[in-house]
């Protein structure tokens, strides 16, 4: 039988009931096709502090490094505000990506049919759209030196070396290629010389990647296409400030942020979260949207343990319970059958469980394999 190790850390906030979701998924996922995941549950964010004083322990730290895989629900709450910089919870998130060295972060931003009246776009320029941005995650503006500011004067530098460049273009090109897809490097190519860099970089990785087409786009039409016409786009790739900026736009074009899953991967370690914090007023309410959760499940059995047919399997349940007007409340319409955290799990597994039966063949070959 394959077995994963899998570190949880559901976090605080609304983190641990999306937790609890995603976990009875894989509990399903593992029985349907013959995977053993070793999950060790830890704590961080504001429950680490309460609890060591740390927003993360180095113990926990290494528990992700020797995991196959880190899934993460989310930290923070206004308990923590007044705690000095060092001390928040988001330090350790920011910490375990340094460790981990996860340098690229992976957004999707896919419009489910049934929601497309969620978005604040026209229903027509929407509905179809499927695009992933690729963000450089550890470098750029974000962690340039020198940096400072005075009372005359502030300032940031914005620096990429060769690989850094090279590393998160081949991450973009390989899913494009797994899409079917294209990419879009996003620069400012026209006035900074770091995008002139990245241009020819991004270029020269490309000589490997022939059959996946590239176009280049600057940073300011991007923001504007992004609204424009989404399904122009399938992968964009671009540096760590830009991408922050243009996931959020194409975040926003969903509809919902309890929607969304997203992935950090480095060489050698990958976690998965959604993209919501941790909804302090609806906590502990049995309100919260687990789908973003479940969906960032879903990544990591196609992304990291490879198992594409279960991750088409889940995303496919998701759709279903959606097409049947099963919401959670913050995606809920006039007409919706409205659930709760748990009964949209269970709506879920339902489905999941429910699946066409024409797949059942490949799915025993699947689980023969994995034996
Ligand atoms: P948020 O994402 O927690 O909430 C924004 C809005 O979306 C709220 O109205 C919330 O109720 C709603 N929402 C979010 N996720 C939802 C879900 N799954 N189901 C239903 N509704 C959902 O963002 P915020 O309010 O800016 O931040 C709250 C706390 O979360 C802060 O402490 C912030 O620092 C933290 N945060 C953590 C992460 C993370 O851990 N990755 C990310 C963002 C914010």
């Amino acid at each position: 039988m394959k077995s994963f190790k899998i570190t949880t850390l559901p976090g605080d906030g609304i983190g641990p009931e999306v937790m609890d979701a995603a976990l009875a998924v894989l509990d399903l996922v593992g029985n349907e096709y013959g995977l053993n995941f070793e999950i060790k549950t830890e704590l961080a964010g504001g429950a680490s502090l309460d609890q060591f004083n740390e927003p993360i322990t180095d113990s926990v730290l290494q528990s992700c490094l020797e995991s196959d895989a880190v899934l993460l629900g989310a930290v923070g709450g206004s308990k923590w505000d007044n705690l000095p910089q060092e001390k928040k919870p988001e330090k350790g998130l920011l910490k375990l990506r340094e460790v981990l060295g996860l340098f690229s972060n992976l957004r999707p931003a896919k419009i489910y049919g049934p929601l497309a009246d969620a978005s604040s776009l026209k229903k027509d320029v929407i509905v179809g759209s499927d695009v992933m941005v690729v963000r450089e995650l550890t470098g750029g503006i974000y962690f340039g030196n020198p940096r400072g500011h005075n009372e005359q004067e502030g300032f940031n530098t914005l620096r990429y070396k060769k690989y850094e460049v090279e590393r998160i273009a081949k991450v973009a090109f390989e899913l494009a290629r797994k899409r079917n897809g294209h990419v879009t490097s996003v620069d400012k190519a026209n006035v900074l010389d770091s995008s002139q860099f990245w241009r020819n970089v991004v270029h020269e990785v490309h000589q490997d990647y022939q059959d996946v087409p590239l176009s280049n786009m600057y940073v300011d039409n991007a923001a504007m296409q992004l609204v424009r016409d989404p399904k122009q786009f399938n992968v964009i790739v671009t540096q760590n400030m830009f991408g922050d900026i243009l996931s959020d736009i194409t975040a926003m074009i969903t509809g919902s942020m309890g929607m969304l899953p997203s992935a950090s991967l480095g060489e050698n370690h990958a976690m998965y979260e959604p993209v919501h914090g941790t909804a302090p007023e609806i906590a502990g309410q049995n309100k919260a949207n687990p789908i973003a959760m479940i969906g960032s499940v879903a990544m990591m059995l196609e992304i990291t343990l490879n198992q594409t047919e279960a991750a088409h399997r889940l995303n496919n349940a998701i759709e279903s319970v959606l097409d049947n007007g099963i919401r959670t409340i913050d995606i809920a319409s006039s007409d919706s059958i409205i659930v709760t955290t748990e009964e949209m799990k269970d709506e879920i597994i339902k489905a999941f469980k429910q699946t066409d039966q024409s797949i059942s063949n490949s799915r025993e070959l699947v689980k023969e394999k994995n034996e």
